[in-house]
């Protein structure tokens, strides 16, 4: 286990490279502070370089040539344990995290046992793996197909679910006999050194699973040139992930991409308002609205728009601001300075835009303690419409929009009118405007009378559009971006025998 840091003496972190801590070359480090209060170091971690990763990507290289022997099932008995590891360390893994990323402990909490949940499913996986078998089109032939391993994956993870999202790819990988190197997101190393750690102590062999931390621009890119890296997969905002995609293409790697969201409820003039009102603030302000399926726009029926802007404004002032710590508090800071600019940015654009108007928040929280921390007061707009640049752009913060819409046809091609298409929701009592919902909405998830937020490991998560490039983690259909299919033909006639000739 990586111990954590304490506020007297901030821990120096390591690279793990081939089954050992090792120093980054360059021997400099980033720090990683507290974002509810900057006095707070959480650590020091390395700024890694292209040597390193040339390093981890050649032990890794190396390492494939055994593990993906190791039979499945025994690559998962190893995951498993670090899923009982993680089990042990859910209260100190959780606070580690609330230090580094901000959210509060309930969802921290909930972030690690999302890893825990897809340590249980992806080992369960390790006894499937299933390919299938069925009939040639030639007599006495045999016709099957199965899961192979691909090589060295690179993985760029995001800062928002640092030990989640790391789980959901380095996971798969492993139990489909790859060997990984990761970089974890610069502002948020620690919650994925202690899944590392985890598997590490658990039982993962050496050069199998190796963390190079540092910025994108080195070490993410180091990854994207490396030969030998055959497959990256991201996490991340569209502007870097399409660049990813880009770099990925001109070396001929396999490449999935889950990028960002602008997310939606939509809420009809039959549903249970008080339900919605649940959803709106647990989809708009949970994770200070950091998430990529965060609800970043309510599309609400012109009959009941006024009655419910004016229950959000009202419930969304009470939300108690504060270091995630303490458990009292609703709302933790932002992740950094640069994000909190870019917020207040895009309150000051909602501002000057035409006819939307400021009904709750809208402004740096700076009282007392407040101030040595990134927080912003939960705000929302009502009567946006739906071309404002505030309802069109991923603004990644604690701020909502309310539009209104005339009917569920309305809604829908509002909801379907960004260029991204990752989570929405509808309220309704009605059950055919439900399903029509379902069918029509452009997106990857999609919930019934419940948030935009609250996937399951079980199933697949990804998004449509400018959200990503078709692929889908979570579900056993993680494993198809995490392995190969073969297809195989057993010819047992003795005799020459041609497909599609004879
Ligand atoms: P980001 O794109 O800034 O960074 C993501 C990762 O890419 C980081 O590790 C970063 O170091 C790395 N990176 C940055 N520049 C790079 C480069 N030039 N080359 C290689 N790597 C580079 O995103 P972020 O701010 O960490 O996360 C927020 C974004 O992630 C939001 O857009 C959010 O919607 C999205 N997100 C999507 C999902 C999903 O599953 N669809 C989940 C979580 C977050």
């Amino acid at each position: 286990m990586v111990k954590p840091a304490t506020k007297v003496r901030a821990e120096q972190y390591l690279n793990y490279i081939g089954g050992e801590w090792v120093a980054p070359k360059s021997d400099r480090y980033l720090d990683n502070r507290n974002p509810a209060d900057t006095r707070e170091l959480v650590g020091r971690f390395p700024a890694s370089n292209s040597e390193d990763v040339d390093r981890a990507v050649d032990i890794a290289a190396e390492a494939f040539r055994t593990w993906r022997k190791v039979p499945a099932p025994r690559r998962a008995e190893i995951l498993f344990k670090a899923g009982e590891i993680l089990i042990q360390r859910k209260e100190e893994c959780a606070r580690d995290m609330t230090r580094e990323m901000g959210k509060v402990l309930k969802e921290t909490r909930g972030d690690v046992q999302e890893a825990i949940d897809m340590t249980y499913f992806i080992a369960g996986e390790g006894r499937r793996l299933h390919g299938y078998t069925t009939k040639a089109e030639l007599p006495n032939k045999y016709a099957m197909c199965s899961r192979e391993p691909i090589g060295v994956c690179g993985m760029i993870t995001p800062w928002n679910f640092p030990m989640a999202i790391p789980s959901w790819k380095i996971l798969p990988a492993l139990v489909c006999g790859n060997t990984v190197v990761i970089k974890p997101a610069e502002y948020t190393p620690l919650s994925t050194y202690n899944l590392v750690s985890a598997l590490i102590e658990a039982g993962i062999p050496p050069g199998v699973l190796n963390i190079v931390a540092g910025r994108g621009v080195e070490v993410g890119k180091a990854l994207l040139e490396h030969s030998k890296v055959r497959l990256v997969s991201f996490t991340g905002s569209t502007e870097v992930g399409r660049m990813i995609g880009q770099a990925c293409a001109a070396t001929d790697k396999i490449c999935s991409l889950e990028m960002g969201g602008k997310n939606a409820i939509m809420i009809m003039d039959d549903a249970d308002l008080d339900l919605a009102l649940e959803g709106v603030l647990w989809g708009a302000f949970g994770t200070t609205g950091q998430r990529c399926t965060a609800t970043s726009r309510v599309v609400v029926h012109k009959k009941v728009a006024k009655k419910f802007a004016g229950m959000l404004a009202d419930r969304a002032k009470h939300l108690k601001l504060g270091p995630g710590l303490n458990e009292k508090n609703d709302v933790g800071p932002v992740i950094n300075e640069e994000a909190l600019e870019s917020i207040l940015g895009y309150i000051e654009i909602g501002r000057r835009e035409d006819k939307a108007r400021l009904i709750c928040g809208g402004h740096r929280a700076e009282k007392g303690d407040l101030k040595h921390g990134f927080f912003i007061e939960p705000t929302v707009f009502s009567e946006v419409t739906a071309q404002m640049r505030i309802a069109q752009e991923e603004i990644f913060g604690p701020v909502l929009s309310v539009i209104e819409c005339r009917d569920l046809d309305h809604a829908i091609e509002i909801v379907n009118g960004v260029k991204y298409g990752l989570s929405a929701s509808i309220y309704t009592q009605d059950t055919n405007r439900a399903f029509h919902a379902m069918e029509d909405v452009q997106t990857g998830i999609f919930y019934v009378n419940a948030s935009t937020i609250g996937a399951e490991v079980h199933l697949p998560f990804g998004g449509t559009k400018s959200t990503g490039n078709g692929h889908r983690e979570g579900g056993t259909q993680v494993l198809d971006i995490f392995s190969e299919w073969k297809a195989v033909y057993v010819d047992y006639s003795g005799k020459l025998q041609r497909a599609q000739i004879d």
